[in-house]
């Protein structure tokens, strides 16, 4: 299905990757193959389309790039996880190459990131999201400008518009890890990034019941070079789970208008509440990234962070939770929220810091069940 010029996004969500010939399901359906039939020996003529799933996929990777593309105006390709995305791109590096990342990254991509520098595949400066001017310094002579905004869990926000107006080398990749805003609440390649990366395990599945990733671009040579990059290592996503994006996304306006008013909601009274030492939520209008977040997101997206006393009152909120998922991971329809400190490699992450996944239950009793969980 094309996209028409006069239909909203939210619209093309819903209408996007379906089949449209008489007689045809209107969902793409499960294709269970690693492989297809190649044609008939006396059938010379025969050229199938398909041949083995890993190069060609089956109907419903289409599906789901199709839409996730189309939301962007872009080429979308898919993957196995966000970790399989995000490393088709940071293998983009030429060897000997450099990077500039965030010094506050997602903890599995500072791991990509850290073992590649270990290994002497390529050197790393790291800059704090925030730390605009330090961007402005290092982003003049590096092979990949690896950004991340909202950053994980601290809730930074990087000045995109900057950093991607400065001069950079020609051939430099500028990606940005769009996870946490999604495509709906930011637009990296409209703003000028190459790259646009997504977990799908998160908002676009939103049901906490897959694992994928998209990487967006409208350059067709760096399209080609992820799906060259994808059959070769593998990282292709599994049939059932592009169903389950797919059959996700259609709904994923609607999750996160929800998620986001109860976001905004919750960060103002749990700012009001004796018990948090500090908010984390761009949509706050004294939080330290709001005014730039206003100047490059279409709304400030349904995660937030804050601080509780001490490193016991985090655990212990944590695990007085009811309603809210005591869980890692975001996006989902329920909410969730974790300690950060306590997971390998986050020591650096305030002791009492808890991210909060905000779904799409009542706020009125969301609230009810965090301030039970908080209040001493
Ligand atoms: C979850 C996440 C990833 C990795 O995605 P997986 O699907 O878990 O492999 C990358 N970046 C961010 C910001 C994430 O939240």
């Amino acid at each position: 299905m094309q996209r028409d010029d006069s239909w909203s996004d939210d619209t093309w969500l819903v209408a996007g990757g379906r089949p449209e010939a008489a007689g045809e399901p209107l969902n793409q359906p499960i294709v269970a193959a690693s492989n297809f039939d190649l044609g008939a020996a006396d059938d010379p003529d025969v050229t199938p389309g398909r041949i083995y799933s890993r190069g060609e996929a089956t109907a419903g990777w289409d599906a789901l790039e199709s839409v996730v593309g189309g939301l962007e105006g872009a080429d979308c390709v898919s993957f196995a996880s966000g970790m399989a995305a995000v490393s088709a791109v940071f293998a983009q590096v030429p060897t000997g190459g450099r990077i500039v990342m965030p010094a506050d990254c997602y903890q599995a991509t500072e791991g990509v990131a850290a073992a590649g520098e270990a290994d002497g595949r390529w050197s790393i400066t790291r800059i704090d999201t925030d730390d605009t001017d330090g961007w402005l310094d290092a982003v003049g002579d590096v092979d990949l400008i690896w950004v991340e905004s909202p950053s994980n869990p601290l809730m930074h926000v990087a000045d995109l518009h900057a950093i991607v107006a400065a001069e950079r080398r020609p051939g430099s990749l500028l990606a940005v890890d769009n996870t946490f805003a999604t495509a709906l609440r930011q637009r990296p390649l409209d703003l000028g990034a190459d790259l646009s990366v997504q977990s799908a395990t998160k908002f676009i599945g939103g049901h906490s019941d897959l694992l994928a990733g998209v990487v967006t671009t409208r350059r067709d040579d760096l399209a080609a070079a992820l799906r060259r990059l994808r059959v070769i290592h593998g990282g292709t996503p599994g049939a059932l789970e592009t169903f389950l994006a797919t059959r996700g996304i259609r709904t994923m306006a609607l999750r996160l208008e929800r998620g986001q008013a109860s976001a905004q909601v919750l960060a103002e009274r749990l700012a009001d509440h004796p018990a948090v030492a500090r908010v984390r939520y761009p949509g706050l209008p004294d939080d330290p990234g709001h005014v730039i977040a206003a100047a490059q997101m279409s709304g400030f997206g349904s995660v937030l962070s804050f601080e509780l006393a001490s490193f016991d009152a985090a655990r212990t909120a944590c695990r007085r939770v009811r309603l809210i998922r005591h869980a890692t991971s975001l996006g989902g329809v329920e909410s969730t929220m974790e300690q950060r400190a306590v997971l390998a490699g986050q020591e650096d992450i305030p002791p009492g810091l808890i991210r909060l996944s905000v779904g799409i239950e009542s706020v009125d009793d969301l609230w009810r069940d965090l301030d039970a969980a908080i209040s001493p």
